[in-house]
């Protein structure tokens, strides 16, 4: 800059001379694009751009399976909270408030497993309302911390059956009798809710689609969306088929026989129950699919990588049983086929996102040589040329530790009266030193990894001595 300028002189609004190193020239930026006008104005509040979400074709999964029919994906995640739920949020609410059973300044109250919890605490952040919800403790940490950001009461339940006093729905009837001027807006039995998806959901699909869809696919946790969509079709296009899918541990398919396993024995969050809720009309879906976690997880992660579908857990479980429904039933060019993608996957990035999570729940195996896929796949030990690996005790120092690392290795299983207690990585050495600032003499035992799954020694050895092999410095 060649003159300093003060701010409040009127110099200031004159550009500083800078020196010219931008690129901004013609040459450089002379290939426009056309743009598009948009469709859409400025929005009076955040709560105004729930809805109109968009349907997007799938380009590489379906074609993958060798499935000839087209898939397009109704994407709820583009929601502003980030989930199918903030409509019927703002729809229980607003009738709530036309009835006269609410206004701002009472107390809101839910028990849900976390979308609707975060869409009604944004409705209630927006609008003026006190919001407490109660979740069952297999509810995501990252839905949580966003209610509790939105500035939501959040308690935290036990995973038990409905009708049991310690579960979520008990505990928010319980808070009701008790709160004053307090409001259980119940979306398992809320005529709200299947109305919201009748009202806005299907007339969506069927404008996107000028009409012309053969199959829906969806989840089902209270219902409200396979129902509210599947009475509008039955009116406006009674043949198009509604397909549920329900995880197996859940009862909510029928025929009743297609319900074996143990109840209430599902992961995934949203979708599935151990009752049927009052908001499911079972009438308007014409077949129920099962699913397992297992597969529900593995597509949500093709539907990341693959399709750029940045959806969670009950998106892949559908996207997964309509493919197998697809492949089964043969259905052929010119069949479309619509799924309903309901959350974002930026509610599970601790969990699906999350190998050590995956592997410990049994989703993933234990190391991705199993995937034939793998380059490693069926490659035999000798071919790997592995180093073996260098064990440390659990009071070595950092010091000691720094200075195998200089030799090259950079994960060390740690070992205990002959047993081994976890391992130390490279970056969580590194953590210790900057972020914990520990010093040289500091014994290492902060940075052991304990959550490893070991499962044998040897496969701990086997996948130690792999990551070395990928992580070893030239
Ligand atoms: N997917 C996700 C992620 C959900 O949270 C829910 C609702 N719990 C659903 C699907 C199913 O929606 P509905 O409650 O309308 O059946």
């Amino acid at each position: 800059m060649k003159n300093a300028i003060k701010i409040g002189e009127p110099q200031a609004f004159i550009y500083a001379e800078n020196e010219d190193t931008s690129e901004w020239k013609e040459d450089n930026f002379s290939s426009h694009e056309e743009y598009k006008p948009l469709s859409f104005k400025m929005k009076e509040t955040i709560l105004d751009t729930i809805g109109h979400t968009p349907l997007v074709k799938m380009n590489k999964i379906p074609q993958s399976e060798g499935i000839k029919c087209e898939f397009l994906a109704k994407c709820e995640y583009f929601n502003p909270s980030g989930a199918v739920k903030d409509r019927i949020s703002l729809r229980m609410v607003a009738d709530a408030e036309k009835a006269g059973k609410i206004k701002p300044g009472d107390t809101l109250i839910e028990a849900t497993c976390g979308n609707t919890g975060i869409g009604l605490a944004l409705v209630a952040a927006m609008k003026g309302y006190r919001m407490i919800v109660t979740t069952p403790s297999k509810t995501s940490r990252e839905k949580i911390a966003i209610m509790r950001s939105l500035g939501a009461e959040v308690i935290v339940t036990s995973t038990s059956a409905c009708d049991d006093p310690e579960s979520h729905i008990s505990i928010a009837k319980k808070m009701e009798k008790e709160i004053p001027r307090s409001y259980f807006l119940s979306e398992y039995s809320n005529h709200s809710n299947p109305l919201a998806h009748y009202d806005t959901t299907a007339e969506e699909l069927l404008e996107q689609c000028d009409g012309k869809i053969d199959y829906i696919f969806a989840g089902s946790g209270t219902g409200g969306t396979i129902s509210g969509i599947g009475h509008k079709f039955k009116e406006k296009i009674p043949q198009c088929k509604i397909i549920g899918v329900d995880p197996y541990g859940s009862v909510l398919a029928l025929p009743e026989k297609l319900n074996e396993g143990k109840v209430g024995t599902f992961s995934d969050e949203g979708t599935g129950h151990d009752y049927v809720p009052k908001t499911l009309d079972r009438t308007v879906v014409d077949q129920w699919i099962k699913i397992n976690d297992k597969e529900s997880f593995y597509m949500t992660r093709r539907l990341v990588k693959e399709e750029g579908l940045l959806c969670g857990g009950s998106s892949g479980q559908v996207v997964a049983a309509a493919l197998q429904y697809a492949k089964e039933n043969s259905l052929g060019e010119g069949v479309r086929c619509v799924v309903i993608l309901g959350d974002t996957i930026r509610n599970y990035t601790t969990e699906i996102l999350n190998d050590a999570w995956m592997r410990r729940n049994g989703y993933m195996s234990l190391n991705s040589l199993s995937d034939p896929k793998h380059s490693l796949f069926c490659v035999s030990w000798e071919k790997l040329e592995l180093k073996e690996s260098k064990t440390v005790k659990k009071d070595v120092t950092f010091d000691e530790v720094s200075k195998l690392m200089a030799q090259g290795f950079s994960y060390f299983p740690v070992i205990h009266k002959e047993k081994i207690l976890g391992y130390i990585s490279e970056h969580s050495f590194m953590h210790q030193v900057i972020n914990e600032k520990k010093t040289k003499d500091d014994s290492v035992g902060s940075a052991i990894i304990k959550e490893v799954q070991i499962v044998i020694m040897l496969s701990l050895l086997f996948l130690i001595a792999l990551s070395h092999v990928g992580f070893q410095r030239s």
